[in-house]
């Protein structure tokens, strides 16, 4: 399996990934979760990117191109999440990939409204102590989760809008480009986190049928894929 997944912040794309690694044994490459380890390491990199996460701004293609194929070598399967992010990003990837003969199976997009997405991301929390995310309202810490809780610079309202904006100008236009090469596959991001897994791991074995369902359930479960 040789995917990538498209969407905007907290549409559920590293849930996914992940339950999609462990189903497939695939190498989940979070560029998010590279460049977070990497200024919490602190090194010269390190430094040098954080500012552009804090404000939520794309790290310079050329850092982020280099750090995930360093992340790839060595992987025969793998799902990246949160890359590419612009045109120039999957121009890299593309050109990687061909000159190692191999191309991607599918460019998976998560769609779901602004509105929404602002929701999730606002409320989101990290705890301090065991690293796990949860949701003020919709996925509140338990009681043996003292916490304390924090909220990334990131996922602060202003920022949010800002990324989002990002998200519509320089990564939405990648749809376009993955349709071009017919590998795009759509899928709602509002439908329950089990349905999400299930449509991807359907489509991805018809390969013939790129068709992916978009229906939606009757209720909407606002917070299953957040993430
Ligand atoms: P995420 O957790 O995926 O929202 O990523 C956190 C931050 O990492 C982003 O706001 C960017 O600063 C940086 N980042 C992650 N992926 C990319 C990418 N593909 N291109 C540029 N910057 C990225």
């Amino acid at each position: 399996m040789k995917i990538l997944l498209i969407g905007p912040q907290g549409a559920g794309k590293g849930t996914q990934a992940q339950r999609l690694a462990r189903a497939t044994g695939a190498r989940h490459v979070a560029t998010g979760d590279l460049v977070r380890a990497e200024i919490k390491a602190g090194t010269p990199l390190g430094r040098t990117i954080k500012d552009y996460n804090d404000r939520g701004e794309l790290v310079p293609d050329d850092i982020i191109v280099s750090m995930v194929m360093e992340r790839m070598k060595g992987a025969g399967c793998w799902i990246l999440d949160g890359f590419p992010r612009t045109r120039a990003q999957a121009q890299a990837l593309d050109a990687a990939l061909g000159a190692a003969g191999c191309e991607i199976d599918a460019a998976v997009a998560f769609e779901a409204p602004d509105d929404v997405l602002v929701e999730r991301l606002s409320g989101r929390r990290t705890s301090e102590v065991t690293g796990v995310i949860y949701h003020l309202t919709g996925n509140p810490p338990p009681a043996d989760d003292p916490g304390p809780f924090v909220q990334r610079d990131d996922d602060k309202p202003a920022n949010i809008q800002h990324r989002l904006a990002i998200y519509h100008r320089e990564t939405e236009p990648l749809k376009d480009y993955y349709a071009r090469q017919d590998k795009l596959l759509r899928v709602d991001a509002l439908q329950p986190i089990d349905t999400v897994t299930g449509t991807i791991l359907r489509a991805l074995e018809n390969q013939g049928d790129q068709t992916v369902p978009t229906e939606l359930p009757q209720t909407r479960d606002r917070y299953a894929a957040a993430s």
